[in-house]
């Protein structure tokens, strides 16, 4: 009998990360000056990022090493756990096995600390003192500052105002690790100041945050400014899920059929989907993978491809993503992670050429599938995981329907202990389930520059 839980065997965490950039037929459309409209090149980003990562954003190379001192701090929680989730099956009474890589073992309980920790390396190895980023419902914010603690270098943090209003703890979780965290939009900075000019009780979202923090890096000497998804050398570093996955199925003897994450802006679901895809794009198998997103944040399935701005005051280069314009604001759903207008464009260049399916779902069913994994499995998703669940769990529910045997694997991507009030409103019947209107996307895209 197969065990439930995998050897943790920290040799087998992974020396290398997947480039999926060297095994695409096609590359994905180039980044764009937002003035010219010309292809950058790399020394346009140098005032924001250190050289190293910068280089990795355009790299062709199939392997990128991982340093020994980033490896060393990942030794903390990686690998981490591949289980199979016996008791859901059992619940679904489905012929399906549904296997989930558990990323909520991190310091700052998600997969963000993957890229994180080699970033604040790569800056600390270039004499960065200072890093300027943003957070959203603060488990990039609070993983960027574990990282900073972890080299010894000074961070700032823009959050989402109502992130920093409703989730006070990751706020605490920042400030523990040192960094100095602020409401966006803040009177810190020329973008912060225009947005609560025009209104004063702004909730803030994600591209104003981006827009404070790019500000923020671009005008001091001795800072740089750091993302935690969306860009390729983001989806890079996070690649390490996926390969510990593949040998970790490997030990049960199973491949997937599916392979599912949710998608904010993509990190997670890219980093455990693209070294599966790697196998399909050789032409060796033929799984899918599927984007799970919020119904009220639908990038991939309601967004169009288009060159668009990764911020709202577009200050960033243009970018081709799924887009529902860089003015979206978002409704105020639970799953602040997924608030993102666009997606990574390496995951929309493979969404675009059919490589991943996409579907979108609001918040009631997915709360009701975490609630049901927390009942079956014991482990508590963050409210942007339970999208993942939901997918899987419909996977699962289709191959009952088909008589079918069907494996499962999602990414479990972080835990949800400090999104309690989050059931709580569920649990409640508080939560109201949106669906992005057609006609705001349509008004959006009059905003976009025509390319
Ligand atoms: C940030 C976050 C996400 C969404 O970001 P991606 O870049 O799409 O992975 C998903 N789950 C958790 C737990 C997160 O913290």
């Amino acid at each position: 009998m197969a065990t439930k839980k995998f050897l943790l065997d920290e040799s087998r965490i992974p020396e290398r990360w997947y480039n999926i950039a060297a095994d695409l037929k096609s590359p994905p459309p180039p980044p764009l000056h937002p003035g010219t409209h010309e292809p950058i090149g790399p020394e346009a980003l140098a005032p924001l990022f250190p050289m190293e990562l910068i280089k990795q954003e355009v790299s062709s190379e199939r392997y990128i090493p991982v340093p020994d001192e980033v490896r060393e701090i990942y030794r903390l929680w990686r690998p981490t756990p591949l289980i199979r989730a016996t008791a859901l099956e059992k619940a679904l009474d489905t012929p399906a096995h549904i296997y989930y890589k558990y990323e909520g073992v991190s310091p700052s309980g998600s997969h963000k600390p993957n890229t994180a920790v080699a970033q604040a390396y790569y800056n600390k190895q270039e004499g960065v003192k200072r890093i300027a980023t943003e957070t959203g419902a603060g488990q990039w914010g609070s993983s960027l500052a574990f990282a900073c603690s972890k080299f010894g270098i000074e961070s700032k943090v823009y959050m989402v105002k109502i992130s920093y209003d409703q989730k006070p703890y990751r706020r605490s979780l920042m400030q523990l690790w040192g960094s100095s965290v602020v409401a966006s939009p803040s009177e810190d900075t020329n973008a912060g100041r225009q947005v609560l000019a025009a209104d004063p009780e702004s909730n803030g979202s994600l591209g104003i945050a981006i827009s404070e923090a790019v500000e923020d890096a671009a005008m001091r000497e001795d800072t740089k400014y750091s993302l935690g998804s969306v860009l390729n050398h983001v989806l890079l570093h996070q690649t390490v899920i996926g390969q510990e996955a593949i040998e970790q199925m490997e030990m049960a003897g199973e491949y997937p059929d599916v392979v599912i994450g949710c998608a904010g802006g993509g990190s997670n679901a890219a980093g455990l989907m693209f070294p599966f895809l790697k196998e399909k794009l050789e032409g060796k198998r033929k799984t899918r993978f599927v984007a799970v997103e919020p119904a009220s944040c639908p990038s991939l399935t309601m967004g169009e491809y288009r060159y668009d701005f990764g911020d709202t005051a577009g200050l960033t280069p243009l970018m081709k993503m799924y887009t529902l314009g860089h003015t979206f604001m978002p409704p105020g759903i639970h799953a602040g992670g997924l608030r993102y207008h666009a997606m990574a464009p390496m995951l929309c260049h493979l969404y675009s050429e059919g490589y991943i399916e996409a579907k979108s779902y609001p918040q009631n069913p997915c709360f009701e599938a975490a609630v049901l994994f927390a009942q079956t499995e014991g482990i508590v998703a963050a409210p942007e995981s339970s999208h993942a669940i939901r997918g899987a769990i419909d996977e699962a529910l289709a191959a009952k329907e088909a008589g079918q045997k069907r494996t499962i694997i999602f990414n479990l991507s972080g835990h949800g202990f400090l999104d309690l009030q989050a059931y709580d409103d569920y649990l409640g019947g508080k939560l109201i389930d949106d669906h992005y209107p057609a006609e705001k996307v349509a008004e959006a895209m009059k905003s976009l520059p025509v390319i």
